[in-house]
């Protein structure tokens, strides 16, 4: 993926935007965003029969995460046949810029030198995708 010229590339900037939680009993749980959008900070652990919530240091940079971690998880936006069958709560959530978490796929992850994302690296100022679920 080509960066953004306008934005000083920075070290990790090809790297997926890869966030890991842990409940109480230390359960890891790896997520990774595939789409441009805001991911939760506490979700339930990722661990079966674990019914704990697992939490993160809601930081993507820097990324102190070994090489071959492999997120189960991944962050994504709805698209609009799933946003219709969504609760008013999560179409907000959605409408805010919010991305939902499922099972990874094989989508394509964000990588933190995303142009869709400032420069700050963090937050993005596109709402173009909610023209989608009009
Ligand atoms: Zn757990």
């Amino acid at each position: 993926m080509k960066l953004n010229d306008q934005f000083t590339s920075r070290p990790g900037d090809d790297l997926p935007r890869i966030m890991m939680y842990v409940c109480p009993k230390k359960h890891v749980t790896v997520s990774v965003d595939v789409d441009v959008g805001i991911t939760l900070k506490n979700i339930a652990c990722g661990k079966k029969l674990c019914n704990l919530q697992a939490s993160s240091s809601g930081e993507y940079y820097p990324t102190p995460y070994p090489e071959d971690t492999k997120p189960e998880w991944e962050w994504y936006r709805p698209n609009k046949r799933e946003y219709m069958s969504l609760s008013e709560t999560y179409r907000d959530w959605v409408n805010s810029g919010g991305l939902l978490i499922r099972w990874r796929t094989k989508a394509e992850p964000i990588l933190h030198g995303d142009p869709r994302l400032n420069e700050d690296h963090v937050f993005w100022k596109d709402r173009t995708f909610l023209e989608q679920y009009q």
